[in-house]
């Protein structure tokens, strides 16, 4: 199953409703207009809250897939203990940021045999019975935050939870889930309506004298600052929010970055530079155990630049030596 997890809300956004209808705040935004996802009204928009939801997510994930396991042996009639010896349960996830720059999850759940990826998954392991389990396991879990001034905070995912079941071969090999594995789907696939990030930084603050400089949008800016003043917080040290103010509270990286390069000798060395530092951060997240954040998808454009199809043109076989593999 494919299956999209969101955050509550925090306060009404600017948004293009389905039904057509005009926004709340009596337009009709364009598609492209930046206005979408940020707050009808900054002043009551909870950011204390929704930075602290960003900073628990990932706590919130691991208790639902505790859940899940959970769900799902019930509606197998096992206990946990004995779930074990007829199915494995796996997963899979990468995050993505909301415009209102709340993270949300995709995730990819399985059930195996036993053996895992190996082996079958028994008869009664049906995609309604994996669903139902995923929705019952995501309505019931929840984490305890902090209190803050007399407010106790409770990090629940929001209503909208999407489930489908993947129809393609693309997780039909048996090999083990992976965040790229994910990650290629959804880039395959690309999900319809899928939000793209708020703007973030791609590099923690330092100070935050820093904040007024950015080119971001204030919604942003005051995602950022409420991160960076919690952040200051003894009693939420174990957060790290300044730190991670740059992602809007949560811990994760990005792999990719969303920039543009001009097909230039030197824009290909900067880009092979910048793929080997993606890299090795890849390999030192991974040891601190944060979460792979999908890139901003942009559409870039058809066909190829002048320069592209130079380029494109230089690298064509030699004559004679058509048909021989070449990495186009
Ligand atoms: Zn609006």
């Amino acid at each position: 199953m494919f299956a999209t997890f969101t955050a509550p809300s925090f306060g009404p956004v600017h948004n293009r409703p389905s039904s057509g209808r005009t926004c709340r705040c009596g337009v009709q935004h364009d598609q492209e207009d930046d206005v979408l996802g940020t707050p009808l009204d900054p002043d009551t928009y909870d950011y204390e809250a929704a930075v602290l939801w960003n900073a628990h997510a990932g706590a919130l994930w691991r208790r639902f897939s505790v859940y899940l396991r959970r769900e799902v042996a019930k509606r197998a009639g096992l206990s946990q203990r004995r779930f074990r010896d007829h199915a494995r349960v796996s997963f899979a996830k990468v995050a993505e940021y909301q415009k209102r720059g709340a993270v949300h999850f995709h995730a990819v759940i399985r059930i195996d045999g036993p053996g895992g990826g190996d082996t079958p998954p028994p008869p009664w392991a049906t995609a309604e019975l994996l669903t139902d389990a995923i929705r019952a396991a995501a309505r019931k879990v929840r984490v305890e935050g902090p209190t803050l001034d007399g407010r106790a905070h409770t990090f629940t995912f929001g209503r909208q939870l999407d489930v489908r079941t993947i129809r393609s071969a693309d997780f039909n090999d048996g090999q083990e889930l992976t965040e790229r594995a994910v990650a290629a789907y959804i880039a395959k696939y690309a999900t319809k309506g899928a939000e793209t990030a708020t703007g973030t930084l791609d590099r923690p603050l330092k100070f935050a004298a820093e904040l007024a400089q950015l080119d971001i949008s204030d919604h942003a800016r005051r995602l950022i600052r409420t991160a960076w003043t919690l952040g200051a917080r003894k009693d939420l040290e174990h957060l790290r929010l300044r730190a991670w103010a740059h992602m809007l509270g949560f811990r994760g990286h990005f792999s990719t970055k969303s920039r543009r390069y001009s097909t230039t000798l030197g824009a290909l060395r900067d880009a092979r530079a910048e793929w080997r530092r993606a890299q090795a951060t890849a390999a030192n997240d991974r040891a601190t155990d944060t979460t792979y954040v999908l890139a901003h998808w942009v559409f870039a454009g058809t066909g190829l630049s002048p320069t592209e199809a130079w380029l494109s043109a230089s690298l064509e076989p030699a004559p004679g030596t058509e048909g021989e593999p070449t990495n186009g």
